[in-house]
């Protein structure tokens, strides 16, 4: 199963609200599609307008449901006895992509 965010751009004259549906405080830059799926679940998807900071907050919200994915796997590595050093690395450098601050 996989968990996605979509950015996309839009014409702020015709389809756009004043202001982000996330947060209702700053004007939105993009429109945006989040979607979940868990195994058991029905899938999950929201969709709206959103700002700057609330794009970065989609993104982290992204990187956290990855990673209850990854502890999992990671743990049924560790279950069956196998190596979970290259996941380890695998992940780490994932992660630096997206917690990238300058
Ligand atoms: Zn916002």
């Amino acid at each position: 199963m996989h968990n996605s965010v979509l950015f996309t751009t839009f014409d702020p004259l015709r389809d756009a609200p004043e202001l982000c549906s996330a947060c209702k405080v700053h004007p939105p830059i993009f429109h945006y599609e989040f979607c979940s799926q868990d195994e058991n679940e029905e899938p999950l998807s929201r969709k709206g307008f959103c700002c700057e900071v609330c794009a970065a907050r989609l993104l982290k919200a992204l990187e956290c449901e990855e990673s209850v994915e990854w502890a999992q796997e990671e743990a049924a590595l560790a279950a069956d006895n196998l190596d979970t050093t290259e996941f380890r690395e695998r992940l780490a450098s994932l992660r630096s992509v997206l917690t990238r601050s300058d």
